[in-house]
Order: structure tokens, then sequence, then C-alpha cells
């Protein structure tokens, strides 16, 4: 475990989809920041809550390795390495403390639209294309598909094009992206929405009372905001 401190540190993405709206919501939680010249660490003003600014594929890490107390994340990349982490810790590192109601998106599997799509067997003995391998072999097993899982960390949906997979399973929110390749979504695999993170394990300094502190104002935010 990592010592105790008096202060708490989020982790936030530095830049990108969940960026601002994250900024904007602990804002309206009543803190502020005085912004660092290299703008990773902002220093807590209002109250004894810093930022830190990372990709957001760190902040599981992050979290589960006591670096930051709590972190905004989408559930998509939360899930994935929370599996991705039990082949080597017995329980779960962190954990989901509150849906945040912003960066809503699905990770699914989209198929080729010629494709005349029945259901899932249908994907036996194929080769899918994923940045999710562990949620995307989660779900196989669960149907009992045999198919072959590709790893790849980007630019997944153009790899039907490429000839690298048949199938692809990504994130989708308006579906643009996957009908400019030619593809469809034919099942989802998980809802997701950012997500505010913390550790599995309760805090046991001032830091749980800050957290509280927290919660009570985010969940205030978040019932004006719905
Ligand atoms: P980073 O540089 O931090 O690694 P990134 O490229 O991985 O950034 P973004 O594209 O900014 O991440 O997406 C962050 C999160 O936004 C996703 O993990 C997901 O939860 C959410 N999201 C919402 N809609 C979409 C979408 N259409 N495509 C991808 N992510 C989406
Ligand atoms: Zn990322």
């Amino acid at each position: 475990p990592a010592p105790g401190r008096d202060r708490l540190r989020i982790a936030i993405q530095k830049s990108g989809r969940l960026a601002e709206p994250a900024r904007a919501l602990l804002a309206s939680c009543g803190l502020s920041w005085r912004e660092s010249r290299d703008r990773l660490f902002c220093y807590g003003e209002s109250l004894p809550i810093d930022l830190l600014l990372v990709r957001d594929d760190d902040i599981p890490g992050l979290i589960a390795d006591g670096v930051c107390d709590l972190g905004i994340v989408g559930r998509n990349v939360l899930a994935e390495q929370d599996l991705a982490g039990r082949a080597d810790t017995d329980g779960p590192r962190f954990r989901e403390l509150r849906p945040l109601g912003f960066g809503g998106c699905r990770l699914a599997i989209a198929v080729p639209d010629a494709w005349q799509w029945r259901e899932p067997s249908q994907l036996a003995g194929t080769r899918i294309a994923t940045s999710y391998p562990q949620l995307l072999s989660q779900w196989l097993q669960g149907q009992g598909i045999a198919a072959q899982v590709v790893l790849l960390s980007g630019s997944v949906e153009i790899a039907p094009r490429l000839g690298q997979a048949d199938a692809i399973c990504d994130l989708v929110s308006s579906g643009a992206t996957l009908a400019a390749n030619q593809l469809k979504p034919v099942q989802t695999l998980l809802d997701s929405e950012a997500v505010l993170a913390g550790p599995a394990v309760d805090f046991d300094d001032v830091r749980a009372e800050l957290m509280e502190l927290l919660l009570r104002r985010l969940d205030g935010a978040l019932r004006i905001r719905r």
C-alpha cells in the first residue's frame, strides 16, 4: 500500500475526448487549480485536490499503484485493465465509484456491410481485430465461440479492408467511422461512459474525508445535470 498523504490526487486525460468534460465536472464541484508550467500537474487551490494529466490508458495503473487516488476514465479502459490484472493479482485493483454521464459509447463487434448477420456463432473461425483483447476474449468464451483475436493498438476499423481481420471489436458512438469503412455494428459487448474510478480498498487517512466531500459535491453536480 502507498504511504498516507494529506492531499487527494486525481488522474484525468491530458488531451482527448474526456479531458475537457472531466475538468469542467471537477470545476463544477468547486475545485480550482494553479496551472503548472508543464501542464502535467495542477495544484489544487480551493481544496487540497490535485490533478495529474495523463494518457487515459495509464489511469487504472496509476490508481492500482497508488500514484493517484482517483481517476476519470472510460469504463471500457477500466474494465479491460481490470480483466488484464486478474491474471497476476487476486482481487480487483480498482472499482467504479460513479458513472459521470459523458463520453458515452459502446464496445461493439462490427462486420463488413456485405455480411448477412444472424447470430454470434457466425464469428467462429474468424479473425477479429481489437484494442480490447480481454473484453473480447471474455465475451467469445462466454458465447463458446473460437475465434482469433488480432491485437491492434489503433486504426482497428481499417483492418478488414487491409485483410488483417474479418471483423472488428471497437468503440462506437455515432457509427459514422464504421460506416465510412463499410462496416456495421452487430453486437454490443459493453455500454460505456466516463466513470470516476478509485482503488478497491478505502483510504485510512485524511484522503477518506476529502473523497467523501468530493463525492457529495459530485453527486450534487450530477443531479443538476440530469
Ligand atoms: P490518449 O491519448 O489519452 O490515450 P485516446 O486516443 O486513447 O487518448 P480518446 O479517443 O480521447 O482516447 O477516447 C477516450 C475515451 O472516450 C474512450 O476510452 C471512450 O471511453 C470514450 N469515447 C466516447 N466515444 C468514443 C468514440 N466514438 N471512439 C473512441 N472513444 C470514445
Ligand atoms: Zn488512450
